[in-house]
């Protein structure tokens, strides 16, 4: 039992730090900032630290919680190894200058497309860890191990070909070789509360995806592009999908944003934070101001749901009252 934990720490650990090519082209990637640090990062950061959430490997998981909460150093955080040097400077350059104009096409799906990327990045190195797993002679005869692996490869696989439908028609635009516009974005303004996010999130809905309508290559999931972005004076949130991938959930949940009141508005985030997301952060003096209490509920709730992907979860506690 402790070799089997000491042989999945080192392949967590070894398909997490392995190098990865760049998404774009085959040159080793660096560190790509799902937010960048000047003009967005800064502005929930204390000490140049901000603190994160991150899921815990589970051999850690059984110790601490499955979630983490942890203060990261501003170079280090929200960032994932996506692109190498030239193509993280070069084709987000009209979101890193300090002046980025978040009411433009272009820049609302440039940060879409690198929250996608992340998202399409977590899955291949779950995929390398589970392929590990399965082929360690460590567990060869570990049967409900290996089967768990072969389940997990299949379903970032899926997830894999669906987010690579969406990436390029992304490309496609970013590029600038065709001129459409499949994407809707709606801007939403909101008091400034030190916190951001960078997601890309599907809705499963468990009446209609069924094991079978998952499987099937044919079925692109419908897909949410979620990004809060601080600014000096407020919060800005920015919700896309493709124009041919929405239904009324998508429509309903984009429009369950608009005109909140301030306790509405924390409700809402509590929600999105403990159900659908996991990459975000918050500004370590803001999260140290939280109620223990509501802490500690939405520890809990993520210990319980961690794998509950449905839509139709709730929450009964507000993480920012
Ligand atoms: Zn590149």
């Amino acid at each position: 039992m402790k070799e089997d934990l000491k042989i999945l720490q080192i392949i967590f650990k070894n398909a997490r730090s392995k190098r990865q090519k760049c998404l774009i082209c085959d040159e080793n990637s660096i560190n790509s900032h799902l937010l960048q640090k000047n003009g967005i990062l800064n502005l929930i950061s204390s000490k140049n630290h901000i603190t994160q959430i991150k899921g815990n490997d589970f051999f850690k998981a059984e110790k601490d919680g499955i979630i983490g909460i942890k203060s990261v150093g501003i170079n280090n955080a929200m960032s994932y190894p996506l692109f190498c040097n030239y193509h993280d400077t070069n084709v987000f350059a009209p979101i890193e200058k300090e002046e980025h104009n978040l009411d433009l096409y272009t820049n609302q799906l440039l940060f879409s497309y690198r929250s996608l990327c992340a998202e399409l990045r977590k899955k291949m190195i779950n995929v390398d860890i589970f392929e590990r797993i399965k082929n360690s002679r460590q567990f060869a005869t570990n049967t409900s191990l290996i089967e768990m692996a072969k389940s997990q490869i299949e379903a970032n696989s899926m997830g894999i070909q669906d987010l690579n439908w969406y990436r390029n028609i992304m490309e496609l635009e970013i590029n600038s070789s065709h001129n459409s516009q499949d994407f809707i974005f709606q801007k939403i303004d909101f008091d400034f509360i030190p916190v951001s996010a960078s997601a890309s999130y599907s809705p499963i809905n468990p009446e209609e995806h069924t094991f079978e309508v998952l499987k099937n290559p044919e079925n692109i999931l419908n897909y949410i592009f979620i990004n809060f972005i601080p600014q000096k004076d407020k919060l800005t949130l920015i919700l896309g999908y493709h124009r041919l991938k929405k239904d009324n959930w998508i429509l309903e949940y984009i429009s369950s944003w608009k005109k909140l009141s301030k306790s509405e508005f924390k409700t809402k985030l509590t929600d999105l934070f403990a159900t659908k997301i996991e990459t975000w952060a918050i500004s370590p003096e803001y999260w140290n101001e939280l109620k223990p209490e509501n802490i500690k509920a939405f520890k809990d709730y993520w210990n319980d749901n961690a794998n509950n992907l449905r839509i139709t979860q709730s929450v009964d506690f507000n993480l920012f009252e």
